[in-house]
């Protein structure tokens, strides 16, 4: 089958398996260049398909030769859709582990459900020691079903206390204009700390603690983000800042139970970049392509696997046996992997262009080529030395 981009919204309902192979097999080389460094040997990723989750675990892997367990929720094929980028992502990764002789099981399911979470349990235990040193929570989900409770919360991207209005930009169709968002009620904020905060990151920590398939000294890593004041109103003081707000206050909770280990737990912030969850919130996609062309300038730029590389080499700078409270943290205890797109004076560029952006000026003054290259990326097309023309099996990767 050939297999073109159906764009529908913010999201691009096929994939392309070969493209998403190549961007995995991309990430592993960038991380096998660099010649590794010591770090956890054992890590779990929640959310490993796709963007940072996906980026982490082909550090850990390729760059400290850890054996990995991901969970992640995608679609195979099924007659002539396609499936999931993040579907055919983990096909190769695995693939690429096996051959590198690390072990990388995968689950595919609904990460906040006991069962998976049971199973996820079980296939560390199949680790070596059947313990992980490191775990990974980087769920973006527009949905949670709360096993404990039967509820539904769906999560949404709005501001609260006051209507949005800001600069935003149809990438698509690169216009310009000014958005406004209608403030969220409070079931919608409720929902969406339900779904985005902290309380499934404490249930999963909660499961391996109980299982004992936590290892001494054991770590891990929630992400968040803040980014500048133009995007606070619908992000970082909206319904997704509350969400990541609850998250931070869980630090203190998973602290305990990591506490007999002399474990530790982070909230680190990510710098904004295209993924299928960012992609969707109003404002951002203009800001992600401003930054990219003043970072790019600046030889600044990082992409989720940079980011996540440069991660681990700080958690782990003492080596194996993190030295968790040498870790460099704000006064919040965040990790601050933003700290290049923070930088001052890039902020400063990105908000005098910020100003004067217009339809007219976006091309010139933005990186929008970047944003879309990334984003077409991301579902596996405008991947340098895939042949788009070609027939392709859509069952797999087509990768041996
Ligand atoms: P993403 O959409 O690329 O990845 C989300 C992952 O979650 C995928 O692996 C997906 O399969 C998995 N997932 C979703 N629902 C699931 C479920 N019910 N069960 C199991 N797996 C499920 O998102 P991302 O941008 O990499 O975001 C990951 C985290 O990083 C989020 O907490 C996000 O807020 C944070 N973050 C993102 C950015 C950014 O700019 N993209 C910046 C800073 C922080």
């Amino acid at each position: 089958m050939i297999v073109r981009p159906k764009i529908r919204g913010f999201i691009c309902t096929t994939a392309h398996p070969q493209g998403c192979a190549a961007n995995v097999r991309a990430q592993a080389d960038y991380v096998k260049g660099t010649g590794g460094f010591a770090g956890p040997k054992r890590v779990l990723v929640v959310g490993s398909s796709t963007g940072y989750g996906l980026a982490c675990r082909i550090a850990a892997a390729f760059g400290c030769g850890a054996d990995t367990v991901g969970v992640y929720f995608e679609r195979p094929a099924s007659g002539t859709r396609t499936a999931t980028a993040g579907w055919y992502n983990d096909q190769k990764l695995e693939l690429l582990a096996a051959r590198a002789g690390l072990a990388a099981y995968s689950i595919n399911g609904d990460a906040f459900s006991d069962e998976v979470k049971a199973q996820a349990v079980e296939r560390v235990k199949k680790l070596p020691g059947g313990q992980v040193d490191l775990v990974i929570y980087s769920l973006a989900a527009p949905r949670r079903a709360n096993p404990r409770t039967g509820e539904s919360h769906s999560s949404v991207i709005k501001p609260v206390g006051g209507v949005f209005r800001g600069k935003s930009v149809n990438v698509h169709t690169g216009v310009v204009s000014q958005a406004e968002v209608e403030p969220a009620t409070e079931q919608e904020v409720a929902d969406t700390v339900a779904v985005m905060g902290g309380e499934d990151w404490l249930w999963w920590i909660h499961a391996l603690s109980d299982a004992g398939a936590l290892a001494q000294g054991a770590g891990t890593v929630a992400f968040s983000y803040i980014g500048p004041e133009q995007t606070h109103a619908i992000y970082a003081d909206g319904t997704m800042g509350m969400a990541k707000k609850d998250l931070e206050r869980r630090v203190a909770e998973i602290d305990a139970l990591l506490a007999p280990l002399g474990g530790k737990a982070f909230v680190s912030v990510n710098k904004a970049l295209v993924t299928q969850a960012s992609a969707a919130i109003p404002v951002v996609p203009l800001y992600i392509s401003l930054l990219y062309k003043v970072m790019k300038h600046r030889g600044s730029h990082e992409s989720c696997i940079e980011q996540m590389y440069r991660m681990l080499r700080r958690l782990y700078a003492a080596g194996t046996a993190a030295n968790w409270s040498a870790v460099p943290v704000d006064e919040a205890g965040r990790v601050r992997m933003d700290d290049w797109e923070m930088d001052p004076a890039v902020q400063q560029e990105v908000m005098d262009l910020w100003d004067d952006v217009t339809t007219e000026t976006l091309e010139q003054t933005a990186d929008l080529t970047g944003y879309r290259q990334d984003f077409y990326q991301l579902f596996g097309f405008s991947v340098p030395g895939v042949d788009y023309e070609a027939d392709v099996e859509i069952y797999s990767n087509g990768d041996k």
